[in-house]
């Protein structure tokens, strides 16, 4: 019988594999992760948490201007240095804290790049290390196309950033783009997001897409839609950037946000028999098994969701599955997701038109000034908006742009995963006064 140095290597040790290797480890397998990096991966360190921390930074300057309708008298002046030198020190605590949460579940930390051999060996800086199963979860970074590109600054730089850059251009139209955007503008920065489609965030309900809009331009972010970037020339520290629509900006920080890919290159995948898509993908069966029967890929690295929650329900199926003696699958359905703009933006189930496409519906849709705003004369409105079945009555999709979109949004979420009708929404009762009673209290739909 072959014997191995572990029952499981995880190469990465980000959110998936973290979680996949202390939950196997906690089941008593004798398990490793490799990992050249800090730890915790891109949520931690360039991803989820940054962007969060700079997200409450960004919300002061909102903040403070609609605390004087409240009867306060504020001056505020905001120093970069002071955030980024707080975020670092976060994220150090939370690189610690992943370092304990591994260790204590008795999983070996091997420092270094892992390179496959073969699908029972890695090299991890030359040093070969084998395991009976191996997991790849080396997750993604951001894409560039090259061209214009090649003059771009990407999400990773944005948190090295020293200084507040003043004049900011972002390419996209995903979560990176209108994220950061709204983040730089509501630290003071001049923003102009360039997308090459007519709105942003593709796939999500067009309403919600149609009121971000509004949004993004009250909230500061000149917008330049169905606009490409045709010239990108960097002299002394400024971006010259020639649009197709004619245009020419200057840009002291010119961030693309343009997708991300797995990380896969140079991981000796095809060595060990681990097929690829054309992005890079590793390809994974339902069990996230690989081409190579011993070697299984989850999180950001096989593309299937790019979301942390969905890496840290993979990895945990993984590990129970294979170690647990749990069979455990992992549910796609009714996803909750938050854009974290300001106000963010939440969302679970079947946008209005994905719900069409399946059958008829119901659509109940509520625009209104959050009790907030009147006193602090902001004039933002939440929108908040339910799509119902019209065959079952089942609330198909739940979908929110205003303060705390992403709490309000998480609770419905469980509300879809048990299949909850309409007429249970309306026979829920409210919690008063609050913008989510809402969702509780839309009893006309709108008409066709
Ligand atoms: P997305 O895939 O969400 O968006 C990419 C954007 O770039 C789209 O608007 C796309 O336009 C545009 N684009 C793609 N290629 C080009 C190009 N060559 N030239 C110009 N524009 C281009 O990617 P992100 O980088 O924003 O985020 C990656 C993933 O990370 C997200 O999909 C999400 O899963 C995850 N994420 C989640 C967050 C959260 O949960 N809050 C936050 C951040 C990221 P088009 O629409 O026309 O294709």
């Amino acid at each position: 019988m072959t014997t191995y140095d572990f029952d499981l290597l995880v190469i990465g040790a980000g959110s998936a594999g973290i979680r996949a290797s202390r939950i196997a480890g906690g089941f008593g397998a004798r398990v490793a992760v490799c990992e050249d990096g800090p730890l915790g991966g891109t949520c931690v360190n360039v991803g989820c948490v940054p962007k969060k921390l700079y997200v409450y930074g960004a919300s002061y300057q909102a903040d403070l201007a609609d605390a004087a309708g409240y009867g306060w008298k504020t001056s505020g002046t905001f120093d970069w240095s002071v955030l980024k030198k707080n975020k670092d020190s976060e994220i150090a605590r939370l690189n610690g804290i992943y370092g304990g949460v591994i260790s204590r579940a008795g999983v070996e930390l091997i420092r270094g790049r892992g390179v496959m051999v073969d699908p029972h060996t890695v090299a991890i800086d030359g040093k070969k290390v084998t395991a009976e199963k191996i997991v790849v979860a080396v997750g993604g970074a951001p894409y560039s196309p090259g061209g214009v590109f090649d003059a771009a600054k990407n999400s990773d730089d944005v948190f090295a950033l020293q200084t507040l850059p003043d004049r900011v251009v972002v390419a996209g139209g995903g979560y990176i783009a209108v994220e950061l955007a709204m983040v730089f503008a509501g630290l003071g920065a001049d923003v102009t997001l360039v997308h090459r489609g007519a709105q942003v965030l593709r796939g999500f309900d067009q309403d919600l897409r149609a009121h971000f809009a509004e949004v993004l331009t009250a909230r500061g972010v000149k917008t330049k839609m169905e606009t490409t970037i045709k010239r990108a020339d960097v002299r002394g520290g400024v971006t010259e950037l020639g649009l197709s629509n004619g245009e020419e900006l200057r840009a002291d920080f010119f961030l693309a946000a343009i997708g991300r890919r797995p990380k896969t290159r140079g991981l000796g995948l095809a060595e060990a028999g681990v097929e690829v898509n054309g992005k890079g993908a590793v390809q994974v069966n339902d069990d996230f098994q690989t081409s190579a029967p011993s070697v299984y890929a989850f999180g950001d690295v096989i593309s299937k969701f790019e979301l942390t929650p969905v890496a840290l329900a993979e990895g945990m199926a993984f590990a129970k599955t294979h170690f647990g003696g749990q069979p455990t699958t992992v549910d796609y359905t009714n996803i909750p997701t938050t854009v974290f703009s300001q106000p963010p933006l939440g969302t679970v189930g079947l946008s209005e038109e994905a719900a069409r496409a399946n059958g008829p519906v119901r659509v109940y849709r509520s625009v209104f000034r959050p009790m907030k705003n009147t006193m602090s004369g902001r004039q933002e409105r939440t929108l908040m908006k339910l799509v119902v079945s019209d065959v079952d009555d089942r609330v198909v999709g739940c979908h929110m742009i205003g303060p705390d979109a992403g709490e309000i949004i998480q609770g419905l979420a469980v509300a879809l995963k048990c299949g909850a009708t309409k007429a249970q929404f309306d026979s829920t009762i409210g919690i008063h006064p609050t913008a989510a009673e809402e969702f509780v209290t839309m009893r006309t739909p709108v008409a066709d």
